[in-house]
């Protein structure tokens, strides 16, 4: 723990004009706030706000943020109150204090809805003073921790499935790369020890075999640069084990040597240097094609900038490189945390000036619920960006695989709404185009125009899946209340009586049905059958109908029995009646991106789009349907199918199959399909959730010893 007097001469190293004396009563304020409290380490509890400041200190942040650290938790967990605070350190310090506290509060709650919660109170808390954020971020960062100390395994997981979720995808937000790092590889550790283990050995491995490579080519970096006067600063950094994972799943990539997972970075004096320096090496080695980023004249929305490009280094293998100058390497690695370096004094606080805060305010505005809020903004902190312009030269930052839809939502959501078409450097494209960095969008309009409810199935920005959805779910209503109106108008009919609204009003109370439009509604979503309603306002008739035709009641019955069929099969758009079954070629999952073909006498036959089957039907479009699947699909397990090559030796398949158990994926079947000297090729078929758990299978398995090469079985 970090004594006292070390705390002090810290904060007094980077500002000399520190209230000394305040920070000094704050240390002895909480050591005997929190007296002989114990955390679950079985240290003093006051180890723990202490660490927090320690934490704050090495960020150098003002003395108000390393006195909240201090206090942070003495409102909450003893007898100190907001008030005394207040009195004792002044009012900008007790707002502090009463912001995290806030938070802790709700923390402990943990369900989906109050963790959603949870991250609203933390977005309204830290628009008002950025510093409540990096309190909160520092509590989280030595909580995590001192994690392993807890002794409740649910706790742990959950606790860490939220720092995945949110306060690491904060801390990138606000750009402190340091704290998002070490919050992610905690997490992970405690998420997924195993895999993380099986990726720190292979880390080991490839360390081992190449021993001195990084250092060879830091070193012929720099030769190169000086070669042509740039003087630089060379470095070679290993990425964390989470970060390899998340790269594996997204790009489905192996690491095979070292420089596939070392990033190395070129520190220059000026602008002009580093776009020197990328001359220089774009002029020495073989460019990677596509892999060139200019986030210096376009910067990140957290202020990250630098160049980024990949090219065939001196030993002709993979080489990723950042360029940047001395001030945007300072911003890269502590984030909004560098604007207190320097300028300590005119610090601005307000979150609100952050571009990225007032859209999460929007959403958080806008979102039916806060799990949907959630939903919204956990995905889009995840993604990588893209730049477009509208025809007015105005730049809108967009989450990579963004399309016009997205654009037209963000320029406004009036437009959004009433978007027909959409131009991109002057050419008319489909409004599902993929939106590349630089484009110049233009959107077409009309009055007439309402959201479609399919561009859900292509929009990534949080906010124009809001805006949609907000609109299909009025729709959708408006639809099941006239489809259950026509339900119960034939049923009283069939039943020889003439239904009334009146009627319907005697028994709302038997369906729990507030009004007549929700009977309307529950009846056209199939939750109420029209012979229940009928049978409610008559009852008796039962019998009697029957008795009179009983060909009707079967019929009746075998209708809303075919109904639950269909509805078993998660798949939207297909066309009633018609049977349907996923194609054996490509065991269509989850999550998939899918097609239907219409097969005479077979129905309708599900493939992903990516089905090398689906060449035979280029020339028949009209055997093509567009599905998806429904929301719900991703309750019932389904089978996928990989192709894996293992090697030829003891303990082998052992691996494969702990490793899938491990990822909790079920064996369906197993078969060698070829076998050599030294390997074995075999086809698995394994029941999954979803895609993305077979992807998170696929991923633990390439990071597993003795196998080769896995993929997933394409036809
Ligand atoms: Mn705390």
């Amino acid at each position: 723990m970090i004594r006292q007097y070390e705390l002090v001469e810290r904060v007094k190293s980077y500002d000399p004009g520190v209230d000394e004396e305040a920070l000094n009563r704050a240390y002895v304020y909480t050591v005997k706030a929190h007296g002989t409290q114990r955390r679950a380490s079985g240290d003093p509890y006051f180890s723990h706000p202490v660490e927090v400041a320690g934490i704050l200190s090495s960020m150098k942040l003002d003395s108000a943020s390393i006195i909240t650290g201090l206090l942070h938790d003495t409102v909450e967990d003893t007898e100190a109150t907001i008030e005394e605070i207040e009195e004792l350190f002044g009012q900008d310090i007790a707002r502090l204090v009463d912001g995290v506290t806030k938070l802790s509060r709700i923390e402990l709650q943990s369900d989906q809805s109050k963790q959603a919660e949870n991250f609203r109170k933390l977005v309204l808390a830290m628009s008002e003073d950025i510093r409540v954020l990096l309190v909160k971020l520092a509590d989280r960062l030595h909580n995590m921790r001192t994690l392993q100390h807890l002794k409740d395994a649910d706790k742990r997981k959950r606790i860490a499935r939220e720092t995945l979720d949110i306060y690491a995808p904060l801390a990138e937000r606000i750009g402190i790369h340091e704290w998002k790092d070490e919050l992610e590889d905690l997490a992970f550790g405690e998420i997924n020890p195993e895999i993380r283990q099986s990726i720190l050995a292979r880390l080991d491995f490839l360390r081992d075999k190449s021993s001195n490579l990084v250092q060879q080519t830091v070193d012929e970096l720099k030769r190169t640069l000086a070669n042509s006067g740039i003087d630089a600063w060379v470095s070679g950094r290993e990425k964390r084990p989470y970060s390899i994972w998340l790269k594996m799943q997204h790009k489905a990539v192996e690491f095979e040597q070292l420089s596939d997972i070392v990033a190395f970075r070129i520190v220059v004096k000026t602008v002009e240097d580093c776009y020197r320096a990328l001359g220089v090496i774009h002029n020495a080695y073989r460019v990677v094609p596509g892999r060139f980023k200019d986030y210096v004249s376009n910067a990140k929305s957290n202020g990250y900038r630098s160049l980024h490009t990949a090219v065939f280094g001196p030993q002709g293998q993979r080489v990723e490189v950042q360029i940047r100058n001395t001030e945007m390497h300072e911003v890269a690695e502590f984030g909004v945390a560098a604007h207190w370096r320097y300028k300590a004094g005119d610090i601005k606080t307000d979150g609100r000036q952050y571009a990225w805060l007032r859209e999460l305010l929007d959403i958080l505005e806008h979102a039916a619920g806060p799990e949907e809020f959630l939903e919204h903004t956990k995905l889009e902190m995840f993604q990588d960006q893209v730049f477009c312009f509208s025809p007015k030269g105005e730049v809108f930052a967009l989450p990579r695989g963004a399309t016009p839809v997205d654009f037209a939502y963000a320029v406004h959501s009036a437009i959004g709404d009433s978007c027909v078409g959409a131009k991109i450097n002057g050419r008319l494209v489909p409004l599902r185009t993929q939106l590349a960095n630089g484009d110049q969008v233009e959107i077409v309009t009309s009055k007439a125009q309402t959201p479609n409810p399919t561009w859900e199935r292509f929009v990534v920005t949080g906010r124009a899946r809001a805006r949609i959805r907000r609109y299909v779910r009025t729709q959708q209503r408006q639809q099941y209340l006239s489809l259950g109106r026509e339900i119960l108008d034939k049923a009283f009919r069939q039943a020889g009586e003439q239904m009334t609204e009146k009627a319907l009003d005697g028994v709302l109370k038997a369906f729990k049905c507030p009004s007549v439009e929700e009977l309307y509604v529950q009846v056209g979503e199939g939750h109420v059958t029209g012979a229940a309603v009928v049978n409610a306002v008559f009852p008796g008739r039962k019998e009697k109908e029957t008795a009179a035709k009983p060909v009707r009641a079967p019929r009746r019955g075998a209708k809303s029995a075919d109904k639950k069929t269909s509805l078993s099969v998660p798949v939207r758009g297909l066309i009633p009646g018609m049977a349907v079954h996923y194609a054996g070629c490509c065991h269509p999952l989850p999550g998939d991106r899918i097609v239907g073909i219409v097969t005479t006498g077979k129905g309708v036959s599900i493939h992903t789009i990516d089905c090398e089957t689906l060449e035979q039907y280029n020339e028949q479009p009209e055997r093509w349907i567009d599905v998806g699947w429904e929301e719900d699909a991703v309750d019932m397990p389904r089978v996928g199918r990989i192709d894996v090559v293992i090697a030829n030796e003891p303990g082998s398949l052992g691996n494969l199959t702990t490793a899938i158990g491990k990822s909790e994926g079920n064996i369906h079947n197993l078969k060698i399909t070829n076998r050599s000297q030294d390997f074995f090729e075999i086809l698995v078929d394994i029941e999954v959730r979803d895609v993305k758990h077979l992807t998170n299978i696929i991923a633990a398995l390439r990071a597993t010893p003795s196998i080769n090469s896995v993929e997933r079985a394409r036809g």
